[in-house]
């Protein structure tokens, strides 16, 4: 309506609601009616009642400067482009048939949806005069996935309701007066749907009113298209024109009772009389106007719900307004209780999830970083306990999780959480091994002594008990000689399989080893002249094992000197190095050996060719060993030295 606003206050004050307007309630309709045959609507009485206290005056009043201002210079910070309302439903029946369906609701919600997208199907036919002004009004809802308890919930309640039907007192808004207490209006739309009593199809509240009497009242007869809807009001519209209310959208013909003085706010929509009925023809005139005529197929006029097909974008302007900071209505539109998968300016789900570290009772759980994530929820259970998801929460990219079940599925899911939302969730699974059970010896429990750290004290005299489990499992020992008796023995007994030993000194170099084959007996003797400490190592020759058999350890200190027998040898490993290193005319190889050794020496070129080969008797002691190589050419070469099990490899410069 082209009203100008200079005297807005004035307006809101007096003009527009001095006159009662009794449009809302068709004479005509029986008390007892099911359905009116004329659109009936409360929201303007309602408005005048409201503005009877002062203080809800005054707040009006502050919310419609706002407003103006935003019209005036609309700009101002949105949470979001499209704002999003959690809606929730509170269905109030007497009768079973009143306790509409969830369908019913679904449809109606989907209806929402595309009214104030202006998805519409009638759009293509509005007149030329105003398809242009049709808006996208940028508002989307839903039904609350979140209830104010933070539990789940449909956004519908159902309470039976001892009263056989509702006006317009607002009864229906108190559990103490038989109806349905609201949720918070800062997160949800309230919406109550019941048997309204008289012709009434229903009723909202506008902005600035009490909290709990916030939202809207509609008939379970006219939500919706489907279900007990009766036709008229069988397109949705009844709830579209209301929520328009809710979001401080007035009638279109101003509620000034059939005068040309009153208005709607609205700049764009024309001047118009009184409310229009039915299904009208376009065109209609009212007030003079023959350029465009009523717009009476928007949906804050009384006709049809199938002869509505818009919003103004004057309209949009004043619902926009209620959305950015300062509006009456911007708390909401922050609200996140909506079953949207995500809010438009969340951050993405995380990727490439992996699984690592799998283990019978953990598992690490990484993924990509997501930009402006702060954290991350992760979410895990078996999946035989679907009911009873642990909850845990990570600042960073990767979560370990404990504690697991051995065996056992796992499903996991992560989301990245954002300041104005989470992230939808990544979904994966994994499976936990099996725990490994090991096998306990008769009288010791070695494990674990895989590493040098770890060694296992090996009493003198004594046999130990123990196992190689598993197939990279190493038997770390340690045993200490004196200076009484500084001679040690380590026979190694009854291995199930081909089990080797490894002596080390107390730097924790090799200094003697055996490693027959089979399950033949492993003995080393070591004679020193004053104590000391050593490691012993037992291990699987090729990564045999058993893990339910026993071997035997024994070491014993002496103060006379152990021999072995032919198969208990004693294998020490030499000391090599060679020099110089380049070499001019020889190289001289120094080793130290414990007995007589036969010793091979082989130098290779870097075309892997053998161009020198010698053989060399190594004797108990220090030897050295000279290698004539002035017959051979300046450049890289291999040298490799075989004596026994030992081998070894080491690179040379001849530089003449
Ligand atoms: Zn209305
Ligand atoms: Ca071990």
């Amino acid at each position: 309506m082209k009203n100008i606003l200079f005297i807005l206050l004035a307006l809101v004050s007096t003009n527009l609601f001095s006159q009662k307007v009794n449009a809302q309630v068709n004479p005509d309709i029986e008390e007892d009616a099911s359905i009116p045959k004329i659109r009936t609507c409360a929201s303007a009485d309602y408005l005048h009642e409201m503005e009877l206290d002062p203080v809800v005056k005054v707040q009006r009043t502050l919310i419609e400067q706002q407003t103006q201002a935003f019209i005036a210079n609309p700009t101002g910070h949105k949470s979001r482009l499209v704002i999003k309302i959690p809606v929730v439903v509170h269905v109030l029946y007497n009768l079973s048939t009143q306790n509409i369906s969830d369908a019913q609701i679904n449809s109606q919600i989907a209806i929402l949806n595309k009214d104030f997208r202006k998805l519409n199907v009638e759009i293509p036919t509005i007149p030329a005069a105003f398809g242009p002004l049709a808006a996208d009004c940028e508002i989307e809802f839903a039904l609350a996935h979140t209830s104010p308890t933070g539990d789940s919930t449909t956004g519908i309640t159902r309470t039976f309701a001892t009263k056989t039907s509702f006006t317009s007192n607002n009864n229906v808004k108190y559990t103490a007066l038989g109806g349905k207490d609201a949720w918070s209006r800062d997160q949800y739309l309230n919406i109550w749907i019941c048997k309204l009593s008289g012709s009434l199809l229903g009723y909202a509240q506008f902005p600035g009113g009490a909290a709990a009497t916030d939202g809207v009242v509609i008939s379970f007869k006219a939500f919706g298209n489907t279900g007990v809807v009766s036709p008229p009001y069988n397109k949705g519209r009844t709830a579209t024109h209301e929520i328009g209310h809710w979001l401080n959208i007035f009638h279109i013909w101003g509620d000034d009772g059939g005068a040309c003085s009153g208005t709607d706010l609205v700049s764009d929509t024309p001047n118009q009389g009184s409310e229009n009925y039915g299904s009208p023809t376009y065109p209609r005139y009212s007030c003079g106007n023959t350029t465009t005529g009523d717009m009476f197929m928007n949906y804050m006029d009384y006709t049809n719900d199938a002869a509505m097909s818009m919003f103004s974008t004057g309209q949009k302007q004043r619902m926009q307004s209620l959305f950015v900071t300062g509006g009456a209505r911007k708390l909401i539109s922050t609200s996140t209780k909506y079953n949207y998968p995500a809010p438009t300016i969340a951050c993405g789900a995380p990727t490439n999830l992996l699984k690592s570290n799998i283990t019978a009772e953990e598992a690490t759980i990484t993924w990509n970083p997501v930009a402006g994530a702060t954290s991350y929820n992760l979410k895990y259970w078996p999946l035989s306990y679907s009911n009873y998801p642990l909850l845990t929460s990570t600042t960073t990219n990767s979560k370990m999780l404990t504690q697991l079940y051995s065996q056992m599925p796992y499903k996991v899911t992560v989301q990245a959480v954002c300041p104005l939302g989470n992230s939808v969730l990544i979904i994966d699974s994994f499976t936990t091994l099996e725990a490994i059970v090991y096998f306990r010896c008769a009288n010791t429990n070695t494990e674990p002594n895989n590493y040098f750290s770890e060694a296992f004290n090996l009493t003198s005299n004594a046999a130990l008990e123990s196992t190689i489990q598993v197939s990279n499992d190493n038997d770390f020992y340690h045993v200490t000689t004196t200076d009484e008796n500084p001679n040690l023995l380590i026979t190694l007994e009854d291995i199930p399989m081909d089990y080797d030993l490894n002596v080390y000194n107390s730097k924790k170099e090799l200094i003697a080893t055996s490693r027959n084959s089979g399950n033949a007996i492993e003995e080393v003797s070591y004679n020193a002249t004053k104590g000391d400490s050593y490691f012993v190592e037992v291990y699987g020759y090729n990564g045999c094992f058993s893990n339910n058999a026993c071997y035997h350890l024994t070491s014993k200190i002496s103060n006379t000197e152990f021999y072995t027998a032919s198969i208990n040898k004693l294998d020490t490993k030499p000391e090599i190095y060679f020099y110089p290193n380049p070499a001019v005319e020889q190289i001289a190889i120094e080793l130290y050996a414990d007995g007589e050794h036969e010793i091979v020496y082989n130098l290779y070129n870097t075309m892997g060719q053998l161009v020198k080969s010698k053989v060399a008797t190594a004797h108990e002691g220090q030897n050295k060993i000279l290698i004539d190589v002035n017959t051979l050419a300046n450049g890289l070469y291999i040298l490799e030295y075989r004596s026994g099990m030992e081998r070894k490899i080491q690179k040379l410069n001849i530089k003449k």
